[in-house]
């Protein structure tokens, strides 16, 4: 069974004192790949340095709606010019978070539409973060999809059935992670269940929101069996079924990746 991790954040300091041992479990529990997200441009070159360092493991880049004050100006050439490097696959994460104060909601969408357009040219996928901005994040997807079409994937997805239909529609993909997994989640088991089945992702955001088994817990890209079982099971479909689907998927998508 091939699984692939597609959002993971290997260098935040959490994994910093284990960063083999989490590769290696990750390898072991069949993870075939992993993309550790950028969520500061100015910040590649650590990413990098992991990416480089593990054959399995690749990297974004771009700056997270959280640090879109701080990094407000970087222009879609700056970064169609550090997507060069080999082992750079996507853009972002970038997008809109109006859950927390950081950031504010024009720099975030300024960032957004470079992201955007970044993507575009390049023809990478960009990974969209979006919070609590439904309204907003389907707004922009439209006028900018409407510029020329780009790939991008809504990660981590926790917004409303809307946006995820606006986004399939678009041709966009959605990605799941351990909130899938938790009690509460019924309504986002419900989207999951519905969306086609060549547009599904997992992922973990490790090392944020383990999944219901390990929650509390640091969470780490081995984990994402877990979301993957939740979201087989909601959709009806075996383990292994889910695993080749999403990583079919991962691949077209994501397709700087070598298979
Ligand atoms: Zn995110
Ligand atoms: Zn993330």
């Amino acid at each position: 069974m091939l699984l692939v991790d597609s959002h993971c954040h290997l260098d935040f300091p959490d994994f910093a004192e284990d960063l083999d041992g989490i590769v290696s479990r990750a390898r072991a529990a069949g993870i075939g790949r992993m993309v550790t997200i950028s969520t500061r441009v100015r910040k590649l070159d650590q990413l990098l340095a992991i990416a480089e360092r593990f054959d399995d493991v690749y990297c974004s880049v771009g700056t997270h709606p959280h640090n879109a004050d701080e990094e407000d100006g970087i222009t879609p050439d700056e970064l169609i010019a550090l997507t060069q490097h080999p082992k750079v696959v996507a853009l972002g994460e970038a997008g809109l978070d109006y859950f927390y104060d950081d950031g504010s909601p024009e720099a975030q969408a300024r960032g957004f539409r470079a992201h955007i357009a970044a993507a575009r040219t390049t023809g990478l996928p960009l990974v969209i973060h979006t919070r609590e901005a439904d309204e907003d994040c389907a707004r922009i997807l439209e006028e900018e999809a409407a510029k020329g079409s780009f790939r991008a994937v809504l990660h981590c997805y926790t917004g409303g059935r809307e946006l995820a239909l606006k986004a399939v529609s678009l041709g966009l993909y959605i990605g799941f992670t351990g909130i899938l997994t938790f009690k509460k989640s019924d309504a986002l088991r419900a989207l999951a269940a519905e969306l086609p089945s060549d547009r599904i992702l997992v992922e973990t955001d490790s090392p944020y929101l383990a999944p219901g088994k390990f929650r509390g817990k640091r969470n780490e890209p081995a984990y994402v069996v877990e979301v993957a079982k939740v979201l087989a099971e909601t959709r009806g479909v075996s383990l292994d079924e889910i695993s080749r689907q999403t990583s079919e998927n991962f691949f077209r998508l994501f397709s700087k990746v070598k298979a």
